[in-house]
C-alpha cells in the first residue's frame, strides 16, 4: 500500500508554500513542523480583535483598536532619543501615532498629511495622551480589507514571523483535497461537526476568540480526527491479535474452590468481578488481551492467582512475571502456601537460577510438571520452554517496557496476556496507551483498611522523627524509611542511604534496621526483605527499592526522606506500602524547606487523598500528559490538537467508533473504511497501515 496521491501536495516539502524559503523551513522544521500537514495542525492559539471601530473612544486603553483616521501635523523628535510623532484624527478624537528612528522618506509615504488611513494596533495612554506606536496595520481605506477583524496569532517559532505563518498556512489550506468522509455521519450531525476542510478553514481562520476554544465544533472535530486515527491503530492492533489461533481455557473452579476456602478473607465484589471478567474472556477461542487495574492494595495478586488456577484447570500453565526480584520472591512465598492448598505446583524462576537446578527446573516445566511459574523476566527467556502455556501474567506492568509485553505475547503461541498496573491513570491516557486491550478495574479496596495519617515534617526536625521512631517500635511497630534520589549517580544515593541506616543503627539499636539498595547482592536483598516482613527488623531503610509491590502488613510507618523530590506517583505508590494491616497507620513527609510551589502542591495533595485516581488525574493536569508516561516506549503519540487532559469523553468515544468500524469492516473496505485509510495515512499511523496491508 502506498499514500494516495490526494495527499501528496501535504507531504511535499514546506519550501513549496508561499513566502517560505529554505531557511524558514528549517526553522519550522526544528519545531516539528516538517511538512505541509504539520502546519495546518498547528492551529492558531489565539486572536487579536481588530474589529473596525469609529474611534478609539471606544476601546479602553491598553487594548488593540482599528480605526480610521485623517492624517495630520507631523512632528520629528525635538531631541536624540525621542520618537517621532504623527497626529491624526478619528471620528471623534485626536491622538498620536508614534515610531522611533523612522526612514523620513517612508513615513511620508505612509502618513502624507491630510490623507486617510486605517490604522490598527494598540493603543496606550503616556501622560493621559493616547498613542499607538508602531501600529501593526497602516493602510489607505480602499485597502483595509486586508485587515482581518479577528487575526489569528500562531504559536511562535524562533525565526518564523506570524505573517509568513499565517501566508503558509493560507497556502496550505489552498492545496487540501477534497477527502471522503471518515466520521460516522450520525455523530457528525449529532456533534454539529463541519467537514474537514472546513473544520481546517475555520480553525485557521477564526471570526472570534470562540472559535479558539478546543470546544468549538471546528476544533473538537479535528481533535476527534487525531483520536479516531490513534484508536483506529490501536482496534487494529487489538482485532490482529484476536484473529490469531488462540486456546480456550474453560476452568472448571475446583482449583479455584479450594484455594478460596484457604483464603482468610473473602474476595471483594470488584475482585469477583474481575475474576469472573478474566475467565470469561480466557473461555473464548480469541487471545485475551487485557489489563487488570488497581490502586496499590487493592489486591491484585489474589486475582491473579485466581487466574492462573483457570489455565491449570483446564489442563495448562501459567507465569507470573514480576518486575524485581524481590518481588518475585515475594510472590512465591505469598501463593506457595495457597497453591500448595491446591495441590499445585509452583515455582520461581529468576536469574539466579543456574547450572543444574535450573536445567531441572527447565525440564519439569517443559513435561507440564511445573503448573505456575513465577519469576523475573527469565521467566521469558529462549531456552525457557513450556507444555502448554495458556495464561502470562505481567505485574506492575509500569516497570516494563512495551517490548516486554509483546515478546511475553510471543511466547506461549496462543497464550493469552493479562497486564497488572497498580499505576492509576487516568481514564484518558489509559485509553490513549492500553486502547488495544481490555481493560478490567478493581475500583474498590479490601474492607477494614484504615486510613493512613500523612503528615508533613520540616527535615530539620529529624531527631523528633527519630526520637518518636523508636518509641513507636517499641510498641511492636514497623516503619519503612525510604532515602532520597536527589544525585543523578547511584553511587551518592548509596552514601545517603548507608549514613542514615548507620544513624538510625545508632538510634534505634544495631539489630533492629535493616537496609536493602539497588545495588547489594541479590541474596543479601532476600535476606534484609525476609528479616523485615518476619519481623526480626523493625525498620527497613530502603532506597526507592520497595516503590513497587511489597507487602508487609504490619508495616505501619512510612517515612520519606526529601518527599518533595519525588513525583506525586510514586509518593503514592510509597505510601501504599503501609494502611494494610489493623493498625492505623502514619506517612511522614519529610522535607527540606523551602519547598517550591510545585512541591508544596504535589505534597498538599498527597495529604487530602490516597484516592490513587484523583491523584493521578491531578498528576497529569500539574505535568501534562507527555510526562506523566515518560517515555518514548510508551508509545502514546504526541497529539498536535486533541488535549488528553481535557478530551477524555472524545477519546472514549473514538475508542468506541474505533472498535465499531473495524468490526462491521474488518478489512476498511467499505466507502467509509476506505476514507478511514486515507485518514490513518494522513495521520502517519504507519503501524495501522502495516496491519491493513498484511491482513
Ligand atoms: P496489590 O493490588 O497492590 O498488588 P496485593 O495483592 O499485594 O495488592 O494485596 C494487598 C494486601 O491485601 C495483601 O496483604 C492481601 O493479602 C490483602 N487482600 C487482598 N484481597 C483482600 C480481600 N478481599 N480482603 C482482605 N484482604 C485482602
Ligand atoms: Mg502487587
Amino acid at each position: 500500500m502506498s499514500r494516495p496521491e490526494a495527499l501528496w501536495p501535504l507531504f511535499a516539502d514546506l519550501t513549496g508554500l508561499d513566502g517560505i524559503g529554505k531557511k524558514t523551513a528549517e526553522a519550522l522544521e526544528a519545531a516539528g513542523i516538517a511538512r505541509p500537514r504539520d502546519l495546518l495542525f498547528t492551529l492558531p492559539h489565539s486572536g487579536v480583535d481588530r474589529s473596525r471601530r469609529a474611534s478609539i473612544r471606544e476601546v479602553v486603553p491598553p487594548t488593540m483598536a482599528t480605526v480610521e483616521v485623517v492624517v495630520g501635523r507631523h512632528r520629528p523628535p525635538t531631541a536624540r532619543g525621542r520618537p517621532y510623532r504623527v497626529e491624526v484624527r478619528d471620528a471623534e478624537t485626536t491622538f498620536q501615532a508614534v515610531f522611533f528612528h523612522p526612514r523620513d522618506e517612508w513615513i511620508a509615504r505612509v502618513l502624507p498629511e491630510g490623507a486617510r488611513r486605517v490604522l490598527s494596533g494598540k493603543v496606550e495612554l503616556f501622560d493621559g495622551v493616547a498613542q499607538m506606536v508602531h501600529p501593526d496595520h497602516i493602510l489607505p481605506p480602499e485597502e483595509a480589507a486586508a485587515i482581518p477583524p479577528f487575526e489569528p496569532v500562531y504559536p511562535l517559532t524562533q525565526g518564523v514571523t506570524q505573517k509568513t505563518m499565517a501566508r503558509a498556512a493560507a497556502s496550505a489550506l489552498d492545496r487540501l483535497p477534497d477527502l471522503a468522509e471518515w466520521i460516522d455521519p450520525a455523530l457528525r450531525a449529532r456533534e454539529g461537526w463541519p467537514g474537514w476542510r472546513a473544520a481546517l478553514r475555520t480553525a485557521h481562520a477564526p471570526l472570534g476568540p470562540a472559535e479558539l476554544t478546543a470546544t468549538s465544533p471546528a476544533r473538537q472535530r479535528l481533535a476527534y480526527d487525531e483520536l479516531l486515527a490513534h484508536q483506529t491503530t490501536l482496534a487494529l492492533a487489538r482485532a490482529d491479535r484476536r484473529r490469531r489461533p488462540g486456546v480456550a481455557s474453560a476452568g472448571d473452579g475446583r482449583l479455584q474452590a479450594r484455594v478460596r476456602a484457604a483464603l482468610p478473607y473473602a474476595l471483594t465484589a470488584a475482585q469477583e468481578r474481575a475474576v469472573t471478567e478474566i475467565a470469561d474472556d480466557m473461555a473464548r477461542p480469541e487471545r485475551m488481551n487485557r489489563l487488570l487495574q488497581g490502586d496499590v492494595g487493592a489486591g491484585k495478586t489474589v486475582v491473579a492467582l485466581l487466574a492462573l488456577l483457570v489455565a491449570v484447570e483446564a489442563g495448562g500453565q501459567g507465569a507470573l512475571m514480576a518486575p524485581t526480584e524481590v518481588l518475585a520472591r515475594q510472590h512465591l512465598q505469598g501463593l506457595r502456601p495457597l497453591a500448595d492448598a491446591a495441590g499445585v505446583v509452583l515455582e520461581i524462576l529468576t536469574g539466579r537460577d543456574k547450572g543444574s537446578e535450573r536445567a531441572a527446573k527447565l525440564a519439569a516445566l517443559a513435561a507440564g510438571d511445573i503448573h505456575i511459574l513465577v519469576g523475573t523476566h527469565a521467566v521469558f527467556q529462549k531456552d525457557v520452554v513450556f507444555a502448554d502455556l495458556r495464561l502470562a501474567i505481567v505485574d506492575e506492568q509500569h516497570r516494563f517496557g512495551v517490548r516486554q509485553r509483546l515478546e511475553l505475547g510471543a511466547k506461549g503461541a496462543a497464550a493469552d496476556v493479562l497486564v497488572m498496573t497498580a499505576t492509576p491513570i487516568p481514564r484518558s491516557l489509559a485509553l490513549a496507551q492500553y486502547g488495544d486491550m481490555d481493560v478490567s478495574i478493581l475500583d474498590e479496596k479490601p474492607p477494614g483498611r484504615l486510613p493512613v495519617t500523612t503528615a508533613m515534617v520540616a527535615v530539620d526536625r529529624l531527631d523528633q522523627v527519630v526520637a518518636r521512631l523508636k518509641a513507636a517500635i517499641a510498641e511492636g511497630r514497623q516503619a519503612y524509611w525510604v532515602c532520597p534520589l536527589v544525585e543523578e549517580s547511584e553511587a551518592v544515593d548509596l552514601t545517603a542511604a548507608e549514613d542514615r541506616f548507620a544513624r538510625l543503627r545508632a538510634a534505634l539499636g544495631e539489630g533492629r534496621v535493616g537496609l536493602v539498595h539497588g545495588q547489594m547482592p541479590p541474596a543479601d536483598k532476600d535476606a534484609a526483605m525476609a528479616r523485615f516482613s518476619g519481623g526480626e527488623t523493625s525498620v527497613l531503610v530502603a532506597t526507592t527499592v520497595i516503590e513497587v509491590g511489597v507487602d508487609v502488613p504490619n508495616a505501619s510507618i512510612m517515612v520519606i526522606e526529601r518527599a518533595e523530590t519525588f513525583g506525586l506517583a510514586q509518593l503514592h505508590q510509597l505510601r501504599g506500602r503501609v494502611g494494610r494491616g489493623p493498625a492505623a497507620s502514619t506517612c511522614l513527609l519529610l522535607y527540606r524547606a523551602p519547598l517550591s510551589e510545585g512541591g508544596r502542591r504535589r505534597l498538599d495533595i498527597l495529604r487530602q487523598t490516597e484516592d490513587g485516581f484523583r491523584i493521578a488525574e491531578e498528576d497529569l493536569a500539574m505535568r501534562g500528559s507527555g510526562d506523566l508516561i515518560g517515555h518514548a516506549q510508551s508509545g502514546l503519540p504526541r497529539f498536535r490538537i486533541a488535549d488528553l487532559e481535557r478530551q477524555t469523553a472524545l477519546m472514549a468515544l473514538a475508542q468506541t467508533d474505533a472498535r465499531k468500524l473495524l468490526t462491521d469492516d474488518p478489512t476498511l473496505r467499505t466507502d467509509r473504511g476506505q476514507a478511514m485509510r486515507a485518514l490513518l495515512w494522513l495521520m502517519e499511523q504507519d503501524k495501522a497501515i502495516r496491519l491493513l496491508s498484511v491482513g
